[in-house]
């Protein structure tokens, strides 16, 4: 066992030409916990997430994985450690849901190597996790946009990593498909002390189900801390500029915000 944090981010900056797209962040995640990122678009959450997969490199600081700099990993050696939804993923042409799926086994099946039957094991379960096994033969140019959605969330499963990133992953599921793919998710962190990391539009999401939140505008950290410590009125104002009212709903038996919607 070493005492390194899961991601050490020191002091990142990083701009996509001379504009500087995220500057002088600093946290540490740890594992087996939930964390939200929230903030409005365009203030980098995106290009941050780009960072932590080891996709694109700061132009100063560092970002460590478990006491390495990530980019240094092999990409193999990455893939069995962190699976990322993306926001879109082109599925291309011609290929089946569980085709698909058994992509997120890729890093474990070496070259000219046919799948493991534990490789068709994992596939099986986790498209019966999402619940699209009966979609299996489909093609995904005739999925619809959800049900794309859930392959590409299946597929992370599958990839069986102890990080999983979701870039508003359930920004085109309905809200039943929406808990759904929360619930997975909170199930591997509570049950396997996995590591989920994913940007939430949703306010109310993000409250009911991160342990932690990292607010960001204008490609820095408005607010970092506990859920019940940082999801205030003071920092939704200060980051999207909107009041709001935020409280314990005994229903849902989480914190909730609230808006007034109209004068
Ligand atoms: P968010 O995910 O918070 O919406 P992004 O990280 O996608 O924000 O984008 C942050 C900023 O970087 C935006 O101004 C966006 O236009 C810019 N940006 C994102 N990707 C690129 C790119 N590939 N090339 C140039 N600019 C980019």
């Amino acid at each position: 066992m070493n005492n390194h944090p899961l991601y050490d981010i020191a002091d990142i900056s990083f701009g996509y030409d001379a504009t500087p797209v995220l500057q002088d962040l600093s946290f540490t995640l740890e594992s087996g916990k939930f964390y939200g990122i929230v903030g409005p678009n365009g203030c980098g959450k995106t290009t941050l997430l780009d960072l932590l997969i080891g996709n694109r490199i700061p132009l100063s600081g560092s970002v460590s994985f478990k006491g390495k700099i990530v980019s240094s990993y092999h990409r193999r050696t990455l893939a069995q450690q962190i699976s990322l939804v993306p926001q879109e993923f082109d599925t291309g042409f011609g290929y089946t849901v569980e085709e698909i799926v058994l992509m997120g086994r890729h890093p474990y099946i070496s070259r000219f190597a046919s799948p493991s039957a534990e490789d068709w094991q994992r596939v099986d379960q986790a498209m019966k996790t999402i619940g699209i096994d009966d979609l299996k033969n489909r093609y995904t140019n005739e999925l619809s946009g959800g049900q794309k959605q859930r392959t590409v969330v299946a597929r992370a499963l599958a990839q069986n990593t102890d990080v999983l990133i979701f870039d508003e992953a359930t920004s085109s599921l309905d809200v039943k498909y929406s808990l759904e793919i929360f619930n997975v998710a909170r199930r591997l962190v509570l049950d396997k002390g996995r590591t989920v990391i994913a940007v939430i539009h949703n306010l109310n999401l993000a409250a009911a189900y991160c342990d932690k939140l990292l607010f960001m505008k204008d490609g820095k950290i408005a607010c970092y801390g506990p859920t019940a410590e940082v999801m205030t009125p003071e920092t939704i104002a200060g980051v999207f500029d909107i009041s709001s009212k935020v409280s314990h709903d005994p229903y849902s038996r989480t914190l909730q915000v609230n808006f007034r919607y109209w004068d």
